[in-house]
C-alpha cells in the first residue's frame, strides 16, 4: 500500500527552455524503482488553481540517490506550477506513491529502447542515471524527441551519461520521431529483438505504439506510460 511522505523543497533548477527540476528532500523510510511515479501536493498554493493542490510526476532522480527526490515539468503556468516555481526552498511538500510498473529491470535478455516526447523524459531520467551508476551492461537505446535543442531537458546530462558508458545510445531528434528515424537507429540489431518503452503526451504514445505494431513488433514488448492532464 502506498502512503503519504512528508518532505519539503530542496533545490530547483532550470533544465531546458521553460523547464524545471524540483527536487525535494528524500523522505524517511522512502524508497522505490527507476521508473516510478509520485503523486505530489503542495499544501499551501501561491497561486489558485482549479484542478487543486496535487499532479502526479515521474521520478526523475536515481533510487541510489538518498538525498533527494527530484520531478520536472514544463512551466504550463497553473498554479500548482507557478507554486511549486516560486515557493521558497523549505516549504512543505507531501509526496504519496511510489505508483507504477514501467521500471528499469534489474537484468534483461533483451536490448532496450526507450522512447520519450519532450518532458516524457523524466522516468527515463532515473533510469538511466541508476543504469550508469549500476555500470549495467544491457545495451539501452533511448529515442529523444524534442521541438530543439532549447526544449531538450537534461540533454547534456544524457550526452556525458553516453560518452561513459558504450552500452547506453543517445539519439536525439529534433521534430516527431517517424518509422524511418526508428529503423534507422534499430536495424543493426533488428527491431524484433527489443523491449520497447514509450512515455510521453497520450496522442504521441498512441502514435508511436501503432507505429511500432504496425513496422511488425509484438504489442507484448511494448510497455507504455501516458502522461494524461494536460
Ligand atoms: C503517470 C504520470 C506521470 C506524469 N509525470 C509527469 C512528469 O514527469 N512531468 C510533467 O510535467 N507532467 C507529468 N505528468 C502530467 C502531470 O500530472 C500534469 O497533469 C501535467 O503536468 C499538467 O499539469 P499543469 O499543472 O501544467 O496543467 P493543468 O492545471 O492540469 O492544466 C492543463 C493546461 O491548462 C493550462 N493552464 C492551466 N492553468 C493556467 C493558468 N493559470 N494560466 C495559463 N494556462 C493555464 C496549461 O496550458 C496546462 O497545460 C504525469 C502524468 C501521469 C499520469
Amino acid at each position: 500500500m502506498s502512503k503519504v511522505y512528508y518532505t519539503t523543497i530542496d533545490g530547483r533548477t532550470k533544465i531546458a527552455e521553460n523547464t524545471w527540476e524540483v527536487s525535494f528532500k528524500y523522505p524517511l523510510n522512502f524508497s522505490f524503482q527507476a521508473g516510478q511515479y509520485i503523486q505530489v501536493e503542495v499544501p499551501q498554493l501561491l497561486y489558485p488553481d482549479s484542478k487543486g493542490s496535487s499532479r502526479l510526476f515521474s521520478i526523475a532522480s536515481s533510487p541510489i540517490d538518498q538525498k533527494k527526490v527530484s520531478i520536472a515539468f514544463r512551466d504550463t503556468g497553473s498554479g500548482f506550477k507557478r507554486s511549486l516555481k516560486e515557493l521558497p526552498l523549505g516549504s512543505p511538500i507531501n509526496i504519496e506513491g511510489p505508483h507504477g510498473f514501467i521500471t528499469l529491470p534489474q537484468n534483461s535478455i533483451y536490448p532496450l529502447v526507450l522512447i520519450a516526447g519532450g518532458i516524457g523524459i523524466t522516468p527515463y531520467m532515473s533510469m538511466i542515471r541508476y543504469y550508469s551508476e549500476r555500470s549495467f551492461t544491457f545495451p539501452i537505446t533511448l529515442l529523444y524527441a524534442n521541438r530543439n535543442k532549447e526544449s531538450a531537458a537534461y540533454l547534456s546530462e544524457l550526452q556525458d551519461l553516453a560518452n561513459r558508458n558504450k552500452n547506453f545510445i543517445l539519439k536525439p531528434k529534433f521534430g516527431r520521431i517517424d518509422e524511418q528515424f526508428i529503423l534507422q537507429n534499430t536495424k543493426k540489431t533488428g527491431i524484433e529483438k527489443y523491449l520497447w518503452y514509450v512515455v510521453g503526451p497520450p496522442l504521441m504514445v498512441e502514435d508511436i505504439k501503432n507505429r511500432l505494431i504496425i513496422m511488425g513488433i509484438n504489442p507484448l514488448r511494448i510497455l507504455e506510460e501516458s502522461y494524461t492532464g494536460y
